[in-house]
Parts: structure tokens; C-alpha cells; sequence
């Protein structure tokens, strides 16, 4: 299995409901590096820009005004297959869907509002990382 780093953003609700170090604490007990961090509210365009790949869905517009709401933190993880540590961390997309012990399945209310997002390959790490952070802000 390879090192890998992982974009990682803890969304809106994360934030405004305290659960930063939460959050950041599981990454840490797993096992996960945190190789770059970083607190930024998303404008609107950049939230629908990040997501795009859902442009076509029919939550785009709710999930990109959640997205832009308030403010997030994104950090890069870095570990063995941190990939996939990363999303079972999470859980699944629905919290009621998800196993319990995740972050998802212990915070989430609503399957919008679930608290995490994770890159879900190596190509969308390798985007989404470069979305947030530039090679200055990565140690
Ligand atoms: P993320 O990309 O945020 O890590 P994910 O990969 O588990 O989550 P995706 O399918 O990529 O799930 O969906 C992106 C996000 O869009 C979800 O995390 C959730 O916030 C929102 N979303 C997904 N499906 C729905 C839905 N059916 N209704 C409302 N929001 C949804
Ligand atoms: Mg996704």
C-alpha cells in the first residue's frame, strides 16, 4: 500500500457546531498527518466551482449555497491508503447509511449537512488539494 494525502474539508456545519477538534483528533488518532491547514468561508462561485463534478445533480444548487454558508476548514491528510482511511473515517454520503463510530453516522442530521467531505481517488485528491493550496502552504 502507497502513502497517500487526501483533501479533506470539514464543511460548514462541522465548524458551526464546534466539532473541529473533534473531527481533526479522529484524522490524528488514525493515524493521518495533517501536512497543510487552513480556515476560508467559500464564495458561491468557488463553492460551485470545487463541486462541479455535481453541476448536473439536482442538489447542486442546495448543496454549493451550503457549501458557501459559512466557513470551512480544508486540510491536507497524508498516510497509508489515506485515501480510503479518510473515507471510512467519514462514512457514508447518507448518515443513516453510515457505519456507526464515523464521524458521519455520530454528527450528521440531514444527508446535505454531513459534517466531512473527502477526495474519493487520487485523481480528485490530486485536484481538490491543488484547488486549496499552493506548494508554500504545504510542509
Ligand atoms: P463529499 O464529496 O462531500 O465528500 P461524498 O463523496 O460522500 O461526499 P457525493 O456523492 O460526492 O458524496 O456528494 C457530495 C455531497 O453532496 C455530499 O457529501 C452531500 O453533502 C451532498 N449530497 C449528496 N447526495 C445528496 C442528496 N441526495 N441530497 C442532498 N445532498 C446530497
Ligand atoms: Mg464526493
Amino acid at each position: 500500500m502507497a502513502i497517500e494525502q487526501t483533501l479533506s474539508m470539514i464543511k460548514p456545519d462541522g465548524v458551526q457546531r464546534g466539532l473541529i477538534g473533534e473531527v481533526i483528533g479522529r484524522f490524528e488518532k488514525a493515524g493521518l498527518k495533517i501536512k497543510a491547514m487552513k480556515m476560508l468561508h467559500l464564495t458561491l462561485a468557488q463553492a460551485r466551482a470545487f463541486y462541479a463534478v455535481h453541476r448536473e445533480r439536482p442538489f447542486y444548487d442546495s448543496l454549493t449555497g451550503f457549501m458557501s454558508s459559512g466557513p470551512i476548514v480544508a486540510m491536507i491528510l497524508e498516510g497509508e491508503n489515506a485515501i480510503q482511511v479518510n473515507r471510512d473515517l467519514m462514512g457514508a454520503t447518507n448518515y443513516r447509511q453510515a457505519a456507526p463510530g464515523t464521524i458521519r453516522a455520530d454528527f450528521a442530521k440531514e444527508i446535505e449537512a454531513n459534517i466531512v467531505h473527502g477526495s474519493d481517488s487520487p485523481e480528485t485528491a490530486r485536484t481538490e488539494i491543488a484547488f486549496f493550496f499552493n506548494e508554500l502552504e504545504k510542509v
